[in-house]
């Protein structure tokens, strides 16, 4: 049987992985290189190179050498910043279609060039292993929405492996740290500071289990970031020392951003670098001293960003830092001194605070972490197992435009839930599934998924039930199941495009659902108290045509006056004139008080008319 192999598929770097004998290893290259740039070329002749040679070939190919294309895998048109990848590859992204890399004629979608990526290392796999590559877990950061796993999921198979999971980055990082490192019961927050993406989670080791608590990050914000502003200082140094413009020169901008990176590395062990670009232009080379202390003071607005984060997660794990019991750095960044001491402020770390772990290379955690999910699906390694969270809450639409939650936010994934819905009107022959993700109490404050209709026996309404699942797989993708009870016809739909899943608008909608919780509860309170006053105003109509002749002349005058109250409120309402919920409220309590003895009477009739079927008592 083929080995499943375990993939960090990074947006600066990749690695891949395996457990043998019990062991995860990192696996190194021909030349003993372990990390393999996330770097794709595509030549004239259409073939591609990967990896290293393609890093090095950025300079001389800078407009068909595609760097960071993770930013853009699974992402729409209208949802990509084209500049985000600090790179001078032309990205082609119109409106709602997919992103395309146009390279010597022709368009690459980034599933496309990710697998040219993975196939490199599924190469490097088979080189160093016995078994035969044929299966992999890929990990991917925590806020990747359906459409960006789908797409990294694509992208495994295009390069012919078949992909077993896809896993949380800080998750897979936690399972390589958490070997032997972690009492019996821990939680610690993961600190994952890559090159495009940040992301903090908040994970707890209960007997052999990591549960994550919360996950909150910025799939747009990472090393890279770093290296932008370093590349910007230098390219102003360098026009203010007469030098050419870099920002309209790719093959220049390449060059420095070659030379911006590694200044920025080496300063993580360094005081200072000296930078030497010989011949930049014709008649100017460039030589410049970039300190440590420069550096930090370019990098400090970036890194700050990540606090925010920080303080979001452990709030919504309901922890305050001082229930930690480590910190994990993970990703090539944390390597940066000032980011460690930032993460050890943020989580207050020393003597009485949790300790900050940096005993893995961080470069390694998360492809260690998956190769041990993947010794754990394949039967190599065993003691552990995974779970995972909703990043927001998933619902539908339900009448009066109100968000039903279905699953709530940070609930553990794999997960099946459902309930039973009834319909608005008589005899309906479909109804609209409009599946929500978001924290607000009105369906159009929250984002669309996907809708879909199913067709169902007519009936007349609130007897025809629809039952709507959802379901979330382990790679945390959804799966949205509506059936008619009565016949059983039922629809399955994939909601392919968790799309608009973006960590800072995830961030926006969790603040905006704080800003807004009083006025929106009041907003649901209304609209309920509302379509309670609709809905008894017509059965109440309905029972007095059908009873009303059978009840007391005074039970039918207060049943006929709190009639009458509801209706003029609800005739207040078609005038445009305001009516509180309260105000329904009360009316709707009244209501509800005096057609007690008309649905008594109801309901003796409704039950004698039953025995009666059945022949119990006589006709
Ligand atoms: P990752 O996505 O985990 O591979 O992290 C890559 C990021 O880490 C890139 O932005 C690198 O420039 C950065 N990085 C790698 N090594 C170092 C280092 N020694 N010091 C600072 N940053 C580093």
């Amino acid at each position: 049987m083929g080995k499943i192999i375990g993939i960090d598929l990074g947006t600066t770097n990749s690695l891949v992985a395996i457990v043998e004998s019990g062991i995860p290893l990192v696996l190194a290259d021909g030349q003993g290189r372990r990390l393999t740039p996330s770097v794709v070329r595509v030549s004239a002749a259409g073939e591609t190179v990967v990896g290293w040679e393609a890093k090095r070939g950025r300079v001389a190919h800078p407009e068909t050498t595609v760097t960071s294309i993770k930013r853009f895998i699974g992402r729409r048109g209208d949802e990509v910043d084209s500049t985000a990848a600090a790179s001078v590859y032309t990205i082609r992204s119109e409106g709602r279609g997919p992103v395309a890399v146009p390279l010597h004629g022709r368009d690459w979608s980034p599933e496309e060039l990710s697998a040219e990526i993975l196939k490199a290392l599924r190469t490097i796999a088979a080189e160093g292993m016995i078994d035969r590559p044929e299966a992999a877990v890929i990990t991917v950061p925590a806020y990747f929405n359906d459409a960006q796993r789908n797409a990294t999921r694509n992208a495994g198979e295009l390069a012919g492996l078949r992909v077993e999971r896809i896993i949380n980055e800080p998750t897979a990082a936690a399972l390589a740290y958490g070997l032997g490192s972690l009492k019996e019961k821990s939680k610690v927050a993961v600190y994952d500071f890559g090159g495009g993406t940040f992301d903090l989670s908040i994970l707890e080791l209960n007997e052999g289990v990591f549960q994550v608590l919360a996950t909150c990050g910025n799939t747009r914000l990472g090393g890279d970031d770093i290296d932008h502003v370093v590349i910007e200082h230098l390219a102003e140094q360098i026009s203010q020392g007469g030098g050419p413009s870099a920002a309209t020169e790719p093959a220049i901008w390449a060059r420095v951003a070659e030379a911006a990176e590694e200044a920025k590395a080496r300063l993580s062990t360094e005081n200072e670098v000296a930078i030497s670009l010989p011949f930049l232009a014709s008649e100017f080379s460039f030589e410049y001293t970039l300190t440590r202390e420069q550096l930090e003071s370019l990098a400090k607005p970036i890194v700050v960003r990540t606090r925010e984060y920080c303080l979001k997660a452990l709030a919504d794990a309901g922890l305050a830092s001082g229930d930690l019991d480590q910190v994990i750095l993970v990703g090539g960044q944390t390597r940066m001194p000032l980011v460690r001491e930032f993460a050890s402020e943020v989580f207050g770390c020393g003597d009485s605070g949790p300790k900050l772990n940096t005993s893995q290379n961080p470069d390694d955690a998360i492809a260690i972490g998956a190769a041990i999910q993947a010794g754990i699906l394949s039967g190599d390694y065993s003691g552990m197992l995974l779970l995972d969270v909703t990043p927001l809450s998933l619902g539908i639409e339900t009448f009066g435009g109100l968000m039903n939650v279905i699953i709530p936010r940070n609930t553990t994934i794999p997960v099946k839930r459902g309930e039973v819905f009834t319909t608005v009107a008589d005899y309906q022959k479909e109804v609209l599934i409009h599946v929500l993700q978001g924290e607000r109490e009105k369906a159009t404050d929250n984002w669309s998924l996907g809708r879909f209709t199913l067709g169902f026996e007519p009936q007349p309404k609130g007897v025809a039930k629809v039952g709507v699942q959802f379901e979330i797989d382990a790679d945390g993708i959804l799966n949205v199941l509506a059936r008619d009870i009565k016949t059983g016809n039922e629809k399955v739909v994939e909601m392919a495009s968790a799309v608009e899943v973006d960590d800072a608008e995830v961030q926006q909608m969790i603040e905006e659902s704080v800003e807004h919780a009083f006025d929106d509860i009041e907003e649901r309170r209304w609209i309920e108290a509302k379509l309670r006053a609709e809905q008894t105003k017509a059965a109440t109509r309905k029972g007095l045509q059908s009873f009303g002749g059978e009840l007391a002349d005074d039970q039918r005058g207060a049943i006929e006056a709190a009639l009458a109250v509801v209706e003029s409120l609800l005739a207040k309402l078609g005038r445009d004139e305001a009516v509180t919920a309260a105000e329904f409220k009360e009316a709707n309590g009244t209501l509800d008080e005096a057609t007690q003895p008309l649905a008594e009477l109801m309901m003796d009739r409704v039950m004698a008319e039953m025995l009666k079927k059945r022949g119990v008592l006589p006709g």
